[in-house]
């Protein structure tokens, strides 16, 4: 697959007839370079020291989203968290101590959401999916495991 340049970037928003601003650029492009979801606070602080005011990445935001060009994911932190659309169906495995994020493409929603669909009396279609995990990670649990006393189950 070739690697997405800015130029693509640029043609996805003209494809879904959305104005190609350099802002938007940006933010797409530290959403292309993190591995993982970015929360809109970092968003906002990337677009603010560019030059950008609040209510100009909040429209951007929507509208990008609204136009499927990137995605909404919830991990639970307290803020939203973006993503590009264009990545494989993937999920999330989400630390619920450190927030940190592990992402699997492993998914058993298309046979999932054939079975929900025949249960359902008013769905036509099911056309998209959210599934995420919580629990802690292998760091977190150690650390929870050495701070807690010995518990007896004796008193
Ligand atoms: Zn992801
Ligand atoms: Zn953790
Ligand atoms: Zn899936």
């Amino acid at each position: 697959m070739p690697k997405r340049t800015e130029t693509t970037m640029a043609d996805l928003l003209r494809k879904r007839s959305l104005k190609v601003t350099r802002l938007r650029l940006a933010m797409l492009a530290i959403l292309q370079k993190a591995k993982d979801p970015v929360g809109a606070p970092e968003i906002f602080k990337a677009a603010k020291s560019a030059g950008a005011n609040y209510v100009t990445v909040y429209r951007a935001i929507n509208a990008m989203e609204k136009s499927g060009i990137i995605r909404r994911v919830n991990l639970r932190h307290n803020h939203n968290d973006y993503e590009l659309q264009n990545e494989k169906d993937h999920h999330h495995l989400i630390c619920k101590t450190c927030g940190k994020v592990e992402e699997f493409e492993t998914c058993p929603s298309a046979e999932f959401a054939k079975r929900i669909l025949a249960q359902s009396k008013s769905f036509a279609s099911i056309d998209d999916h959210a599934l995420e995990f919580f629990g802690q990670c292998k760091g977190c649990a150690k650390k929870i495991r050495s701070k807690s006393p010995h518990v007896s189950k004796s008193r």
